[in-house]
């Protein structure tokens, strides 16, 4: 699935990628936002250097406990930073899932004193996105950051797998409950929740299949299609934040 997005430049030595649901979001974001369209695009493009910098956290933090980078890639709903390896252990992988929210959570500090201090009013664009990135990736909703971190903890008393199918129906709770405020505010919700369902069941899937493949069981090969409708084999699927 990975290298199929435009290519945009490394950082860190992380190849960034969009993928062109990622172009689709700032155009409609430019023609359907509250402002006019140069004022829109600007804030598609703060959203845009804001989740770059939240996927950067989760990446350095994996680089230095040993989990390599394939690449950053950013898409409708923000961004993914694809780990080749599986974090060693559940205090490694609480401290690369918690590293995004603390990022986001820091620029939006950072911002704000700064629109404070200043008066710019873009500052305050940048300190909303990155509080709004921070809370709501903080959600405890497999596979967003939080529910991973509520994974990792369940983790360490009822194995990988039972951590993982709790967590995984925990956030399709959170699904249905975000669709039902959808369907009374925002239909953009609704779509959010669909994908969130869809998600959280791969994480199940895939954490079932590591389980078969550590008991030694016959190997099995999982094929399913993701949430943008490609069709994924479960062996090509590294873990994502
Ligand atoms: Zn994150």
């Amino acid at each position: 699935m990975f290298g199929r997005g435009i290519k945009l430049f490394r950082l860190f030595g992380i190849q960034v990628e969009l993928h062109w649901t990622f172009l689709l979001a700032l155009v409609l974001w430019g023609v359907l936002g509250r402002f006019g369209f140069a004022a829109n695009l600007l804030l598609g493009l703060t959203v845009f250097g804001s989740v770059l910098v939240h996927e950067l956290g989760h990446s350095l933090v994996a680089m230095r406990r040993q989990v390599r980078i394939a690449g950053i890639e950013l898409h409708f709903f923000g961004g993914v930073a694809k780990m080749v390896d599986l974090p060693r252990n559940p205090r490694d992988e609480i401290a690369i899932a918690a590293a995004g929210p603390l990022t986001s959570l820091g620029l939006a500090v950072l911002a704000g004193t700064s629109w404070w201090l200043t008066g710019l009013a873009p500052l305050a664009w940048v300190a909303q996105v990155n509080l709004t990135l921070a809370i709501f990736n903080l959600l405890p909703a497999l596979p967003m950051d939080g529910g991973r971190i509520f994974r990792a903890a369940l983790q360490t008393r009822l194995g990988g797998l039972r951590a993982t199918r709790i967590a995984s129906t925990v956030a399709r709770g959170f699904a249905v409950a975000i669709a039902v405020l959808g369907l009374f505010t925002d239909p953009f919700l609704v779509l959010l929740a669909v994908l969130l369902w869809t998600m959280a069941g791969q994480e199940r899937r895939l954490a079932e299949w590591r389980h078969l493949e550590a008991t030694g069981l016959p190997q099995v090969k999982i094929v399913f299609r993701d949430a943008f409708g490609r069709t994924m084999v479960v062996e090509d699927i590294g873990q994502r934040w």
